[in-house]
């Protein structure tokens, strides 16, 4: 249960990456978790690449066709702009793990919060979050991650975790795909919120542990989950505005259809 799968699956259709990973960023945008900062990225499959959007383009307006294609060095393959500055938080991550297949940094306000707040520490209080039932890291090193070796020391933090908070900045989390990523920003968010909720109550806090989890893991079905958040959260945001109804060009490959799992 501590764990999750989060390899790529091989044959995802790059149309499909590129579109989702556009419709992660602005559908956390409008979850107010990506603003002005802050980016998504999906491996591209069987190469040193990957999908992130530009550095310039507002989380708001990413496309697919803008999305940028980088290698593992921080050269452009495809596009025209500059990758995020802060791009080897994921090349370090996808160096380091050839078995995560997306890649999130966003700066929370609860989680650089909770890395501020002393003694306090990540603790399961939505079931939801169980697979960080072993705790979530603290790299303690504050400021941007710009550098080469800032991105290797980030995934030496990372170890063969799913989560990372960085101290006064914010959080990493890696997934198997963008709609991997959506789901878990917006429960580890839910999590926190929660956790300082209950510390409202009393300054003493029960969070889900033990036997728990064996029964959670007993009905915990991800891809299922996956599916029907993201799909939830798209149509929400094609009703708000947030995305186009269908990407010109990308048609049909932003849902999840009758059938098509995460990883198919
Ligand atoms: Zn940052």
């Amino acid at each position: 249960m501590a764990t999750i799968d989060t390899r790529l699956a091989a044959n995802d259709p790059v149309p499909q990456i590129r579109a989702r990973v556009a419709a992660c960023t602005r559908l956390l945008n409008m979850a107010g978790i990506l603003h002005y900062s802050g980016h998504v990225s999906q491996r591209a499959p069987g190469e040193d690449a990957l999908y992130i959007q530009s550095r310039g383009e507002s989380r708001a307006e990413v496309t697919p066709a803008s999305v940028l294609k980088v290698d593992f060095d921080g050269n452009v393959l495809e596009g025209d702009d500059k990758p995020p500055s802060e791009l080897v938080i994921h090349t370090g991550i996808y160096r380091a793990r050839p078995d995560i297949g997306a890649v999130i940094h966003n700066h929370m306000p609860m989680a650089a919060a909770l890395t501020m707040a002393r003694g306090a520490r990540f603790e399961v209080m939505d079931f939801h979050a169980a697979h960080w039932v072993d705790g979530v890291r603290v790299m303690r090193a504050v400021g941007h991650i710009k550098t080469e070796a800032d991105g290797a020391a980030l995934a030496a933090c990372l170890g063969d975790g799913n989560a990372l908070l960085l101290r006064a900045h914010g959080l990493v989390l890696t997934a198997e795909s963008a709609p991997g990523l959506l789901v878990d920003t917006l429960h580890f968010e839910d999590n926190v919120n929660a956790l300082k909720q209950a510390f409202a109550f009393s300054r003493s806090v029960e969070p889900v542990a033990g036997e728990d989890f064996e029964r959670i893991g007993l009905t915990e079905d991800r891809e299922h989950r996956v599916r029907k958040m993201w799909n939830y959260y798209v149509l929400k945001g094609v009703r708000a505005g947030a995305i186009p109804e269908c990407w010109q060009g990308y048609p049909d490959v932003t849902l999840y259809r009758p059938g098509e799992g995460p990883r198919s």
